[in-house]
């Protein structure tokens, strides 16, 4: 089998199977050679290594995967693609297809299953609709992950990556930056792609820390205030998560209590912040100490 990323050997495949794009899949396939050698040398991937590929669409970067890793592992939803991956991927015996929807794939049981629980890499040019629910599914259900390279709308690399102070900056960059080192490694335009997509792609490697970079009593009390302050961006914090009906959670000393504006008032207070401050002006750090002193308010 010849390789695809190129636009000559996908239009073979294409027209090989009568295949018709379906827009709602986020279907855009690579076929520049170079960008598919820049996302496999970033992804560092080794004869160790067990990948996850979420979206093979007709096979193109999962045969870069299959000559540089151990195992992989594709998960696809198109079931219109299943039979093209069986022929695409034929010459290859360390790849397993799976025809699912990424988010309901138990990917702990994958990992346990294809790498003894040890952390696994994700490597996908993704699905543009899906990213943030696939990346925070990824983060939050603890799948063991050593790194995750991925290309992803510009855009949304940017908002990854970015701090306080930027109209990018929201609830996406602080998770990511919570679970992860972010590093933007390639910007790709449209034309590398068939069909071409509306917006510039970037490929982001964002390498998971062994442990977060703040610490903080509860991982998931924090995440609820930075998505409530998010959800309301020019409100203040007092506003914001005080219109929020946010309840303490377990553990705190006020356990099941609706959170009002003046407990937030009190703890933004604590933290000799100013009282009219917004959401999107505290650092990482900054929402662990608030959630940590909020959960603590008696
Ligand atoms: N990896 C291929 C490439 O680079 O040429 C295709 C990438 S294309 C941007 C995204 C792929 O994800 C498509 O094959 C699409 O069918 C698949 N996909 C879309 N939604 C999915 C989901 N929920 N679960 C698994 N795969 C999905």
């Amino acid at each position: 089998m010849a390789y695809l990323g190129n636009p000559a050997g996908t239009i073979a495949v294409l027209q090989k199977y009568n295949f018709n794009f379906q827009k709602k899949y986020g279907q855009n396939f690579l076929i520049d050679p170079g960008v598919l050698d820049r996302i496999i040398m970033h992804a560092n991937v080794t004869k160790e290594d067990c990948v996850i590929e979420i979206g093979p669409g007709i096979g193109t970067m999962t045969q870069y995967l299959c000559e540089s890793a151990r195992e992989v592992v594709a998960i696809e939803i198109d079931k219109n693609l299943i039979p093209i991956l069986e022929d695409t991927l034929s010459e290859y015996d360390n790849v397993t297809v799976i025809n699912e929807d990424v988010l309901k794939v138990d990917l702990n049981r994958i990992a346990k299953e294809k790498n003894d629980g040890k952390p696994i890499k994700v490597v996908a040019n993704l699905p543009y609709y899906i990213t943030t629910p696939i990346i925070m599914g990824l983060f939050e259900s603890h799948v063991p992950i050593d790194s995750i390279t991925i290309m992803v709308q510009k855009e949304v690399a940017d908002r990854m990556q970015v701090g306080p102070g930027t109209k990018e900056y929201g609830a996406l960059s602080l998770a990511v930056q919570y679970y992860a080192k972010p590093e933007i490694v390639a910007n790709v335009p449209p034309n590398c792609f068939m069909p071409r997509p509306n917006v510039g792609s970037a490929v982001i490697r964002l390498t998971r820390y062994d442990k977060p970079p703040v610490s903080v009593i509860d991982e998931k009390f924090m995440f609820a205030l930075i998505r409530a302050s998010f959800n309301q961006r020019r409100k203040t914090l007092v506003n914001g998560i005080g219109n929020a009906s946010l309840t303490m959670p377990k553990g705190g000393k006020r356990a099941g209590e609706r959170i009002t504006k003046e407990m937030v008032a009190s703890a933004i207070e604590a933290l000799s912040l100013s009282p009219s401050i917004r959401g999107e002006a505290l650092t990482l750090a900054q929402f662990a100490q608030f959630a940590d002193v909020l959960l603590n308010t008696d």
